[in-house]
């Protein structure tokens, strides 16, 4: 196997990729760092962050920057300001002994001044963003004369936020320009354009296929009906006490809303959204990193920058409405060669889209149990058990209180003793399950919140549920005109509906239980009159007889904004399934899966109080 040592690379480098701990190349890595240290020549190189990309251009663009030389040498542009931050430190992790290297750093949100100061003392990297690198060019701030190697980082993602003009604006600002290094999550036209504009030969080279996801992520779905998402997530939190994650939602106001619910009871949490200024991100992104969250509620966009190695879960709050997107969420964990979990919040009738996605991206899903009390306490006993277990007391402490604590305690029988502390930290979970409900979609029982009773029998005692749909009479819908749809669209027996209703904006009709969900995902699909067709359970009114669900026709099941609110989704952002070289635990899956957060010591020194809630509903 290829190792570091067997590149031809300058000293210095190689004692600092040995001082990071780096042992084996990643399979980018691999294949771009030799072609591009001798003899370089022109790449697109289709990889994803997380593959360990920003060393496979780092360390060849180091091994050509001469730091004698006290001139502008190498540019590498990358999309967000965070993204250039992370490029900027690796890139001076990987030349931390090359003596009289500068790198600096430009992009927008943040005073220019600095910037300026910053480039005008000679460094012979600069990583910028496309807008303020431009910025400074126009201020004369900069000089590109003698710039030789360009690197596009994220070509994708620069292209969709709309910076082609700018980075052709660039490149043809470095006359000297010897070799242009692209690297892309994804190929496409706009990106070979690109490739077609500014450079002459290129080879490309991938590392997985296009559109796949990484292997190491398990992707789980969990069935719930709409009104019961929050408790859903919430659930999840405290089905896995070791989370490190991201929960990914539409809307800014979903985002806010959703964390400050859980904020207020008592959850390491905080929103990462467009609305919040660039101060209060970076605030929320370092108590994220130094571990005092233990998740970030995200929309896409606001998640661009999330850039952040050791993410256990991602939770789909919702599902995108893009594979891409999906792919790309999934990918912020089992990042370099870990494995991590991606779970998914659906309803029934979007298991369609699972199915999609497990299509399109190549990505096996497992639909998972929403995890009942029982399973709640059980799992955070052993987690806490294992915090007891791997508990490290300060010496100092242990010799302070030794007496006191010995004292104390020396009549108790052990056991007695560890039953009280268990019992201390987890009285608030089994007070707060004793009485949990069912979340699994088609499990919830009369009574339990009073408002919902969607099973029922018909006259021969078989079981039905009412569902509905969104079209009604406003649609030219009759009677006849719902079962002949109902019964084409799914080839199920008209014998099979029951109890139809056709009002003005909507239509209610009772199915066995057991077809329900397959009607449901059937129907969801396809379309009427050019209308996308909605179906949901049936909602009976507090206290009220009848399923007179009518409430604003034709949004079925789905909450305000969900559609409409969208801030924009990161598109073209496929997780390569690129570096997987160690595993550390992927293959359990479900109920008692702790792959990732055994190892998790940040949140183990905490003694596990993450969760105590300070007071639940
Ligand atoms: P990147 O894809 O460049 O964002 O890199 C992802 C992470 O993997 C960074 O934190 C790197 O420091 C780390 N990394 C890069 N190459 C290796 C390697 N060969 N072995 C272990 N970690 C690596």
């Amino acid at each position: 196997m290829t190792s570091f040592s067997s590149f031809p690379m300058r000293e210095e480098l190689t004692r600092a990729v040995t001082d990071l701990g780096f042992e084996t190349p990643t399979p980018i890595q691999q294949k771009v760092i030799p072609l591009l240290l001798e003899n370089p020549v022109d790449i697109i190189g289709l990889a994803q962050t997380g593959t360990g990309k920003t060393a496979a251009f780092g360390l060849p663009l180091l091994q050509h920057s001469d730091p004698d030389q006290k001139h502008v040498q190498c540019l590498v542009l990358s999309p967000t300001r965070e993204l250039c931050m992370q490029i900027q430190e690796e890139l001076k992790k990987y030349g931390a002994h090359m003596r009289g290297l500068k790198i600096a750093a430009v992009y927008g949100g943040v005073p220019i001044t600095g910037q300026i100061r910053e480039v005008k003392a000679n460094p012979q990297i600069i990583v910028a963003t496309p807008g303020r690198l431009i910025d400074l060019l126009e201020r004369k701030a900069l000089n590109m004369d003698n710039v030789q190697y360009v690197v596009l980082d994220e070509a994708d993602e620069m292209l969709n936020m709309g910076f082609r003009d700018d980075i052709d604006f660039i490149l043809k600002s470095t006359p000297k320009r010897q070799h242009t290094w692209l690297f892309s999550a994804t190929m496409s036209n706009e990106v070979r354009g690109i490739a077609k504009r500014f450079m002459k030969e290129w080879q490309e080279i991938s590392v997985a296929p296009a559109n796949q996801a990484n292997q190491n992520i398990d992707h789980q779905y969990y069935v719930t009906n709409n009104h019961n998402r929050f408790d859903t997530l919430q659930r999840l939190l405290d089905f896995t006490p070791g989370i490190y994650g991201i929960i990914f939602v539409r809307t800014r106001q979903d985002c806010q809303d959703i964390a400050e619910k859980l904020m207020k009871q008592g959850y390491h949490v905080s929103p990462l959204h467009g609305d919040m200024d660039q101060k209060m991100r970076s605030k929320v992104m370092d108590r994220f990193k130094s571990k005092q969250l233990q998740a970030i509620i995200a929309t896409d966009v606001a998640a661009r920058g999330i850039d952040v190695n050791d993410i256990t879960h991602v939770i789909n709050y919702e599902l995108p409405d893009d594979q891409e997107v999906y792919t790309h969420r999934s990918g912020r964990t089992a990042r370099a060669g870990k494995s991590g979990i991606c779970m998914s919040i659906v309803t029934p009738k979007e298991i369609g889209i699972i199915r999609q996605i497990e299509r399109i991206a190549k990505a096996k899903f497992h639909k998972s149990d929403i995890p009942d009390g029982a399973e709640v306490v059980r799992k955070r006993l052993f987690f806490y058990l294992d915090e007891i277990a791997n508990a490290e007391p300060a010496a100092d402490f242990a010799k302070l209180y030794q007496h006191n604590i010995h004292e104390r305690f020396e009549a108790m029988d052990k056991d007695e003793l560890i039953r009280r502390l268990i019992w201390l930290q987890l009285k608030d979970t089994i007070d707060n399950y004793s009485k949990a409900k069912d979340l699994n979609a088609g499990y919830e029982k009369k009574g339990e919140r009073g408002e919902r009773a969607p099973r029922g029998v018909d006259s021969s005692g078989r079981a039905v549920m009412r569902l509905f749909i969104n079209l009604g009479t406003k649609d030219g819908m009759t009677d006849e005109g719902l079962v002949d749809f109902i019964t084409e669209s799914t080839d199920i027996e008209p014998g099979m509906l029951s109890g139809v209703t056709v009002r003005e904006l909507a239509s209610f009709f009772n199915v066995g239980s057991d077809a329900a969900e397959f009607i449901m995902t059937a129907l969801s699909s396809k379309k009427f009159k050019g209308r996308k067709v909605r179906v949901d359970e049936a909602e009976q009114k507090t206290g009220g007889g009848g399923f007179n669900r009518e409430r604003g026709g034709d949004r079925g099941g789905e909450r305000g904004g969900y559609r409409g609110g969208r801030d924009g989704d990161r598109r073209g952002g496929g997780e390569r399934g690129g570096y997987r070289g160690s595993r550390d635990g992927g293959g359990e899956r479900g109920g008692e899966r702790r792959g990732s957060e055994g190892g998790r010591s940040s949140f183990s020194r905490d003694s596990g109080s993450h969760f105590n809630k300070k007071g639940r509903k």
